[in-house]
């Protein structure tokens, strides 16, 4: 069915367009932006007056689960989160069981994309087999069968030789390399970032050179190498220095925070809240005043939500033995749309990172509103203020830091290729 969107504010960066018009959305594509369109019959007209009208959001980084981890999300619980969060197309992290090493894996998930998902669903291929990091992945293969990068998020690729290879190999399919960046050797046991909280608690820590280590490595690699390495959730005032200083000296990297390293610090862990566990560790106002300039400047590129579900049995357990991460795909524009009512960023670059950017870094024709494109859409009610509350949650998991927060900025239709998947 064609959509008529009537007088929202539309926000397209990558047409340089913010101005209060109407939308129409045939076949599919965007084909007419202009003021006071009247519907044609068997048209659906949307009023969107005082709302958002925005290019959907691309998340890099979901972890979706399936195959193999079913009882925490499945490509459908998943794909349902991020239609309600805006997003309209999302990456998924190849650590499920078996790993995304594979054209089968792939292909699986691209079919089960498909037929069960709400939204575009891009799988992002290992970097090596099983994420063990000792055997580099058939990456012409992953490409082929439709990965458009390579990580062994979860897991960092220990052997610096391993990595150059991988980096070396990735380029000459214009894969994107996805450094989850953590030296395992100083990160230890640590189950939160290390500093007076983490003693208080009696938790053992994570240094930040646990992560800045491994930043400044695999971007050495990657000036080695000349090829594209993004650094996934950045989340120390060190890491977005050497991004920082690494930009300005020409090198190919790209970077991406989540928005609770700019919303938290490990102030929430007290309690021992376990919603609160997540790898790299939430750090200290410091860092989280690091992040948020480092997306004020440009250093950092894309906000990604690294969305990690587990089941409320698992995240139960003594903090020791939780495992780490947090759901994100919901609350993620909320969250970081707190910075714009701040005054520390534009809505023009909320878009840009949440949507423009991450299009580029992966080289797919998405995240711009232009007359052709493809109808990814996004209807967001700024003024709309509601309470994250678990019983409103889409994704099978429940693992939030961010329960009974009173936030403002609601997503009320999601649309992909001309079809609503969702309305709030
Ligand atoms: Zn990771």
């Amino acid at each position: 069915m064609d959509i008529l969107i009537k007088n929202g504010r539309i926000i397209d960066p990558a047409n340089n367009i913010d101005e209060i018009a109407d939308i129409l959305i045939q076949e599919g594509r965007v084909s007419k932006i202009a003021c006071n369109l009247s519907p044609d019959a068997g048209v659906e007209t949307i009023d969107a007056t005082g709302q958002l009208v925005v290019p959907g959001f691309i998340d890099m980084h979901t972890h979706l689960r399936e195959p193999g981890y079913e009882y925490k999300e499945t490509i459908k619980t998943g794909t349902m989160a991020a239609a309600a969060g805006g997003f309209t197309t999302i990456c998924c992290m190849p650590n499920t069981k078996p790993v995304n090493d594979s054209q089968s894996v792939t292909k699986f998930i691209i079919n089960k994309a498909m037929t069960e998902g709400l939204v575009n669903v891009l799988p992002v291929g290992a970097i090596t087999k099983g994420c063990e990091g000792l055997e580099i992945t058939e990456m012409a293969e992953l490409k082929e069968a439709g990965c458009v990068a390579v990580s062994d998020d979860g897991k960092p690729v220990m052997s610096s030789l391993v990595m150059r290879r991988a980096l070396e190999y990735a380029k000459m399919f214009q894969l994107p390399v996805i450094s989850h960046s953590e030296d395992i050797s100083l990160t230890e046991d640590g189950v939160m970032n290390e500093g007076s909280v983490s003693t208080e608690l009696g938790l053992r820590g994570i240094p930040d050179a646990s992560e800045d280590v491994m930043v400044a490595r695999d971007i050495l690699l990657a000036e080695l190498t000349g090829s594209h390495v993004h650094i996934a959730h950045i989340s120390t005032s060190g890491s977005v220095d050497i991004v920082r200083q690494a930009k300005q000296r020409g090198i190919n990297v790209t970077a991406e925070t989540c928005p609770h390293y700019m919303a938290l610090t490990d102030e929430a862990v007290r309690g021992y809240n376990t919603n609160a566990k997540m790898k790299p560790p939430l750090r200290r106002k410091k860092d989280v005043n690091a992040v948020i300039a480092g997306l004020k400047d440009g250093t950092i590129d894309v906000i990604a939500t690294d969305h990690a579900p587990h089941s409320q049995e698992e995240k139960e357990r003594e903090f020791d033995y939780a495992p780490f991460g947090i759901i994100g795909l919901e609350t993620a524009f909320a969250i970081v749309f707190q910075l714009v009512e701040q005054g520390e960023l534009s809505l023009r670059d909320l878009i840009v990172m949440m949507s423009v950017r991450p299009a580029q870094i992966l080289g797919v024709e998405k995240g711009s509103l232009g007359i052709g494109a493809v109808a990814d859409v996004t209807i967001i009610n700024p003024n709309t203020t509601w309470v994250v509350e678990a019983e409103n949650i889409k994704s099978k998991s429940r693992n939030t830091p961010f329960y009974g927060q009173k936030l403002k900025g609601k997503v009320n239709t999601t649309i992909v290729a001309g079809s609503i998947v969702y309305r709030g």
